[in-house]
């Protein structure tokens, strides 16, 4: 074990901050706060009685819409915060003195990786360095729980992973996250920290960003079927993926960090589906025949497609009592329900916090 001689060197503001707390409340600090998992984990933290802080690169009202959509905007402390500023965490950890610090904020798209593989590794890989930093300098006891990812073992040609399987990314994003997810191994044998990673599977729900293939079907059905839209351009629609719902994977992230000791998991439901797959059920949900709306678009494909993946959970639900329950047809109508509504609810006039820029423009919630 490595040991830093910082002790005495933990900031006044931290001790200030110190002061201000009831030591009674749990509180729990979540980056990427204004994405996917960081509003569903907000609002699982808030049920279980934390105080919850959240920063992300931008916390202006329209970036923290998923917030306002589960009615928690107003719950949650927000900081201002940039995963390429070691500052801005520094500050953002001592201001919320943490038990537990969720890090999920990165740039998360692997397809997109590609076009910007320096900012990928800056934010999604380095971020993480340097919250791990903040946290040495401010309280070693804080725990830790790294977003990592299967992309980390990209082109498997295995069928079912473990953790102790080969790793071999498949993009920049997924080269990112293993970097992260290794400093995360590190920080914790070397310097003691409770670090976990939860290595999940694709995980989706209503607020999945519309730049994610799921949402992006689930939303374009929805708007078909209301003639809003005439047709949906799509990449590799042979790529399989393992697909679960967000709200319970953020469950899981959880559950980790109040185990006796730190550790990763795999996070998965253990069956896979293909895009045509979730095609095919979505615009069954929303009352149409797939084949006359969806066209393919080799623009749209991947420069490298990881085959596919499948997950096996058993250690998550041996230890931390976590299994999957909503599964792939469940899910797919969760989400085109949600999307035709929201549709719905915009056509009649209504105005309300979502991310269909088109819906919202100039709408200051
Ligand atoms: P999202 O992309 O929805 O959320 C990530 C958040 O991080 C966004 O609010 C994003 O802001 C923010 N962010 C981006 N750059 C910065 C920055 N420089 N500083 C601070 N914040 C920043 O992802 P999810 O909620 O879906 O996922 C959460 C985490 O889990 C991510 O790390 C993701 O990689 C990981 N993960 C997700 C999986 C999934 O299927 N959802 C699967 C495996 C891992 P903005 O939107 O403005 O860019």
């Amino acid at each position: 074990m490595i040991v830093r001689g910082i002790d005495s060197l933990i900031p006044m503001a931290y001790h200030l901050a110190a002061a201000r707390f009831n030591d009674m409340t749990k509180r729990a600090l979540i980056t990427g706060v204004a994405g996917q998992d960081g509003a569903y984990l907000s609002s699982l933290l808030l049920d279980k009685g934390y105080e919850v802080f959240g920063c992300d690169l931008s916390i202006a009202p329209q970036a923290c819409w998923r917030l306002k959509y589960l009615g928690i905007y107003d719950k949650i402390t927000l900081l201002q915060a940039d995963m390429a500023d070691a500052a801005s965490l520094q500050s953002a950890v001592e201001q919320s003195r943490p038990h537990e610090i969720y890090n999920l904020a990165a740039q998360s798209a692997p397809g997109a990786s590609f076009q910007s593989p320096v900012e990928y590794g800056n934010i999604t890989g380095l971020g993480f360095a340097r919250l791990l930093e903040a946290v040495i300098s401010t309280d070693k006891q804080i725990r830790v729980y790294q977003a990592s990812t299967v992309e980390i073992f990209g082109y498997g040609k295995i069928r079912r992973l473990a953790k102790d399987m080969p790793v071999h990314p498949a993009n920049p994003y997924a080269v990112a996250k293993l970097y992260a997810h290794w400093l995360g191994e590190v920080y914790r044998e070397d310097f003691g920290l409770f670090v976990c990673n939860g290595i999940m599977f694709n995980h989706e729900s209503p607020l999945r960003g519309l730049n994610f293939v799921t949402r992006k079907i689930t939303n374009a059905a929805a708007r078909i079927a209301l003639g809003v839209e005439g047709e949906l351009r799509l990449g590799n629609l042979d790529s399989r993926r393992d697909w679960g719902y967000a709200p319970e994977y953020v469950d899981a992230a959880w559950r980790m960090l109040q185990q006796g000791k730190p550790d990763d998991y795999i996070i998965a439901t253990g069956q896979w589906h293909s895009v045509k797959e979730f095609v095919v059920k979505a615009f069954t949900a929303a009352g149409l025949d797939w084949a006359k709306y969806v066209k393919t678009e080799a623009g749209l494909l991947r420069p490298v497609d990881v085959p596919f993946a499948l997950g096996g959970y058993s250690k998550a639900k041996k230890v931390l009592g976590w299994q999957p329950r909503v599964k792939f047809d469940k899910l797919v109508e969760i989400m085109v329900s949600e999307d035709l509504a929201r549709w719905q609810r915009h056509l009649k006039g209504e105005i309300f916090p979502w991310d269909d820029d088109t819906a919202n423009v100039g709408v200051g919630f």
